[in-house]
């Protein structure tokens, strides 16, 4: 995968811009450009017929020339510069045809450098970038400093250009495709989070993605800064890499470094000023892997110059973000969890740490081109029953079969119900699928929400023996 990395490109109107993808980055891209006094097109794979209406009649008042069910050579060869939605793949032919003929293929973040003066804080990792972009908009907001939050989550960057960007600060989260097309995109923090294998089916081998990762910092000069995680032996390893801006770092062992420690329930942030101490005892980051990521929060919030007093008030108030590790009920004492989002191997490890019971794991969906091998010596230590659905179930029954009982299901509910059979009380059902949703369900999010729905019908049968809990609880307490 090559990425384009014209730092000299500048966006003129008059323009002839090709927006890649019709969802809502790319809608929000043609109302800025065409804001911008840019002629645009656009191509989108998907039918017409599956398309709003009431968007193509727009576009058609815009003059915008539309091109629906592919890609061709032909549109993408016309422009003057391409302007990708996340997740398109950046190895189409017809984007093939526009890199011979030299036009500038670009994300969203590319349009940053040109179009913003507020500072930007990113956030790039395979595992926690919602969480901890989430998180610093909640610390930000708590300085009064009225963030915006987005990107990769929620909100296109494009929707904040295109208003009167009134915030002290834009908390971006950053996915490794949109860094392949940042162009000068240049975080003034940015925070890198963890590598862990994931996309291998979009890049050429386990290195072109990690690689990619440090991209965000590509942009990066001397007053600017990096937040790496100390604990990840692949971003450690990979010093070469690693920006000349500067670099802090979070985890458990900086070893004299500057940055933030995680030191049992509290961070300790040195290196800044005068040391400064954080308690998440009392907070819904107090358990692993949220501690850790509090502690990239914390670290990047004051390098940004958001006050202690507003960073303790944000953590005490900080609700987790849905279907990460979230208790859904305790059923007979066995306490089911929902971590649908886990989709790659680096999240389900994390999960499978922070379970101190036996684990009946229920995983499998679209294989992401993952090594399951990978979880083997997690399953051995804690994974009693794996329980399989989707496409990916017998991949990973070859992987993990002879470390633990396994059977493969037709679909979550037949495994939430198999799943009731087998736990027994003290022990954890816990969905952290290691794989993409969309081979049984539209998102993760619809994935978490038939768990749960299959997990509360549970709750009437079960009810005699001893029930628990059947309002959704928030988040895993420390088990
Ligand atoms: P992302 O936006 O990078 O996908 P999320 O915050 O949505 O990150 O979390 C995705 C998955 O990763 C969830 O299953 C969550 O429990 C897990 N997770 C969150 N933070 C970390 C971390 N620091 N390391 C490993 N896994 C994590």
């Amino acid at each position: 995968m090559t990425a384009n990395r014209d730092n000299a490109f500048r966006i003129h109107a008059g323009d002839h811009v090709l927006v890649v993808g019709l969802g809502k980055s790319g809608l929000s891209a043609v109302r800025f450009l065409l804001g911008q006094g840019v002629r645009v097109s656009v191509s989108e794979g998907g039918r017409r017929d599956r398309l709003d209406r009431e968007i193509l009649r727009w576009l058609e008042g815009e003059r915008v020339r539309v091109e629906t069910g592919g890609h061709s050579s032909e549109f993408f060869c016309a422009v003057d510069a391409i302007l990708l939605s996340p997740g398109v793949p950046l190895d189409l032919p017809a984007l093939d045809a526009a890199r011979a003929n030299g036009i500038p293929i670009l994300g969203e973040m590319a349009l940053a450098d040109q179009f913003t003066t507020t500072p930007v804080v990113a956030v790039t990792g395979t595992n926690g970038k919602s969480t901890v972009v989430s998180l610093l908009g909640a610390l930000f907001a708590a300085a009064g400093a009225a963030p915006f939050v987005g990107g990769n989550i929620g909100t296109p960057l494009t929707d904040y250009l295109g208003s009167p960007q009134e915030a002290g600060v834009a908390v971006l989260e950053v996915s490794s495709f949109q860094i392949d097309t940042a162009g000068p995109f240049r975080p003034r923090v940015g925070v890198l989070l963890n590598i862990t294998p994931d996309h291998l089916d979009r890049y050429a081998d386990f290195d072109a993605y990690a690689v990619s990762k440090f991209g965000l910092f590509r942009s990066q000069q001397a007053g600017d800064a990096a937040v790496l995680n100390v604990d990840d032996p692949e971003i450690m390893g990979r010093e070469s890499l690693w920006p000349a801006s500067r670099c802090f770092f979070f985890g458990h062992a900086l070893g004299g470094r500057p940055g933030a420690a995680v030191e049992g329930s509290e961070v300790v942030v040195s290196g800044l000023g005068a040391t400064e101490r954080y308690d998440l005892a009392a907070t819904a980051l107090a358990v692993s892997p949220n501690r850790e990521n509090a502690a990239a929060a914390i670290l990047a919030a004051r390098l940004e110059g958001c006050p202690a007093e507003a960073i303790r008030q944000g953590l005490a108030a900080f609700a987790p973000l849905a279907h990460r590790l979230a208790l859904v009920a305790e059923i007979d004492g066995v306490g089911y969890y929902d971590d649908s989002k886990a989709t790659n191997i680096g999240a389900v490890l994390s999960a499978l740490a922070a379970m101190a019971s036996p684990v009946t794991l229920i995983a499998g969906g679209r294989d992401k081109g993952g090594d399951y091998r990978l979880l083997a010596s997690a399953v051995t230590a804690r994974v009693k029953n794996l329980l399989l659905i989707g496409e990916a179930s017998a991949k990973m029954a070859a992987a993990l079969g002879d470390l633990t009982r396994v059977e493969q299901l037709a679909s979550l509910e037949a495994a939430v119900a198999r799943a009731h059979a087998l736990a027994l009380p003290g022990e954890v059902v816990l969905l952290s699928p290691a794989c993409a949703s969309f081979d049984m369900f539209t998102s993760y999010v619809h994935r978490g929400e038939v768990f749960r729905k299959a997990v509360r019908e549970l709750l009437p049968a079960a009810a005699s023996g001893g029930t628990r809990g059947a309002e959704p609880m928030p988040q895993a307490a420390a088990i």
